[in-house]
């Protein structure tokens, strides 16, 4: 990892897929940038995922920098059931301004006319005048009234439409848990073979990622993929509940009128900035690169807009995971990061953002020492952690001097590699205050964090080696 790059501040989440999956891709894409990977579970089976997972580890291991790994759940897509063929192959089109049912009969494949919709659900939650998107909001249904099992609506845009497409329901609050069977299933899997984060899919309301937590409990962070309007409605409840957030613009902007997506992603990051919480910003960022090896102008900027916003991290999807250019869309990314990093637009685009401190001693400290390091020119904030949330609440501040955490878990070191500027290195707790000293001492040289004669700022709690509230600053020179 060459050492500008260990000092982007916006991270890099990378999908992994059949493009992806051995340990050479894995160790090249860390080597172009990538901080974190998402292993998909509506596409992983077990045996998938736990060779991608050891593939990372074993990158890890090798490259000596701590990897994210983060496990997605699919949650509760749905979907119409079958459809008819004709003697070709083709399948029913849909025609704008006509009438069209969709009913619990399960057995009838669907025609031009109805299709079987197996979500009772659905039936319970919809009411006239709202909108039914089919096959990612390609084709859509106004509903004209609703009985116990089926529902009557018009076409307005019409197309084909094939088997199992998915369904979504903007204008309704659904009450399915985001959670479903197979979710919980793999989120067992996956908690048992060491992840990192959790991303929970379509979370509609506090209480989705309150539940899901208790089932974790504590063996995992959690990300709230923000990604159904109803989410949007709740959002600060959500946020407040949630480790992380994910701007989850696929389903948002089927979900939504594609035109209020980037209002939305705004709001999403400022909220998730303001209480503290990870933020990642994702889908189609560098979606030409999926087939090609540069990105289109609109592409860069929208990664530049997101670092300009003070998002976490960037992702990337179907680019690194089935792409024909992974490693590219990688190195794009990291470009893209570092240059816009030092435009001076940046600095003064963070600082628009006012992030009120909270009446506690972990936030005093770290604005103090944001304000410190500026002020004497330090090379590095220092923050020894253990939960990492002194750590995570200096990187809130999105201090100018460079933040890292020192930590004696590599799961701590691991989960905040999605968070804004903090690199970790996982070093035994200090004991003393010369201890404290003599080991960024070693540490900072071989990081690349500062030299000999250099000056940094070290944030930690005494007593020394019982972890809790921060409590100490300390400017210490590098011997
Ligand atoms: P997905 O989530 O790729 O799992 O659908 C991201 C999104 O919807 O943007
Ligand atoms: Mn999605």
């Amino acid at each position: 990892m060459g050492d500008m790059t260990r000092h982007r501040h916006i991270k890099i989440l990378a999908t992994l897929g059949p493009a992806t999956s051995t340990p050479d891709r894995i160790k090249a894409l860390v080597e172009a940038g990538a901080n974190a990977f998402r292993l998909n579970l509506s596409h992983a089976d077990e045996a998938t995922f736990t060779k991608q997972l050891n593939a990372i580890r074993a990158a890890e291991e090798e490259l000596g920098t701590p990897i994210a790994v983060l496990a997605d759940l699919q949650g509760p897509k749905l979907r119409v059931g079958t459809m008819t063929k004709d003697s070709d192959g083709d399948v029913p089109v849909l025609k704008v301004g006509q009438p069209f049912t969709l009913d619990m009969k399960v057995d009838e494949p669907g025609t031009a006319s109805r299709a079987p919709l197996p979500h009772q659900e659905i039936f319970d939650a919809i009411a006239p005048d709202q909108t039914i998107l089919l096959d990612d909001g390609k084709l859509r249904l106004r509903v004209k009234s609703v009985n116990k099992d089926s529902a009557e609506t018009i076409v307005e845009v019409g197309g084909p439409l094939s088997d199992r497409k998915g369904v979504n329901l903007p204008d309704s609050l659904l009450p399915i848990p985001a959670l479903t069977e197979k979710d919980e299933a793999d989120l067992i899997m996956a908690l048992s073979k060491d992840v990192d984060w959790i991303a929970l899919s379509f979370v509609q309301r506090a209480e989705d990622v309150v539940n899901t937590k208790k089932i974790i409990n504590g063996r995992a962070k959690l990300m709230a993929k923000i990604e159904k309007p109803a989410a949007l409605t709740d959002l600060s409840a959500i946020v407040e509940a949630t480790d992380g957030v994910m701007v989850a613009r696929g389903d948002l902007g089927v979900e939504l009128p594609v035109e209020k997506v980037p209002g939305a992603q705004r709001r999403i990051v400022i909220t998730s900035r303001i209480a503290g919480k990870p933020v990642v910003v994702a889908t189609q960022m560098l979606e030409s690169m999926i087939k090609a090896p540069v990105p289109t102008r609109a592409e860069v900027t929208d990664i530049a807009l997101a670092v300009l916003e003070g998002a976490d991290a960037v992702m990337l999807s179907a680019e690194t995971a089935v792409g024909d250019f992974p490693i590219e869309a990688v190195a794009t990314m990291n470009k893209v990061g570092l240059e816009t990093e030092q435009d001076p637009a940046y600095r003064a685009a963070l600082d628009q953002t006012g992030l009120p401190q909270e009446n506690t001693s972990e936030d005093a400290i770290a604005a103090a020492a944001s304000q410190v390091a500026d002020t004497i020119d330090a090379k590095g904030i220092i923050c020894y952690t253990t939960s990492g949330s002194t750590a995570l609440r200096v990187a809130r501040g999105r201090s100018r001097v460079h933040p890292y955490a020192f930590t004696p878990r590599i799961e701590t070191a691991r989960w905040l590699t999605l968070v804004w500027g903090l690199q970790c290195v996982v070093t035994e707790d200090a004991h003393s205050f010369a201890d404290m000293v003599s080991r960024v001492s070693e540490q900072a040289p071989k990081n690349g964090i500062a030299q000999k004669g250099d000056q940094v700022v070290i944030t930690a709690g005494v007593p020394f080696g019982t972890p809790g509230a921060t409590n100490i600053l300390r400017i210490a020179t590098v011997d």
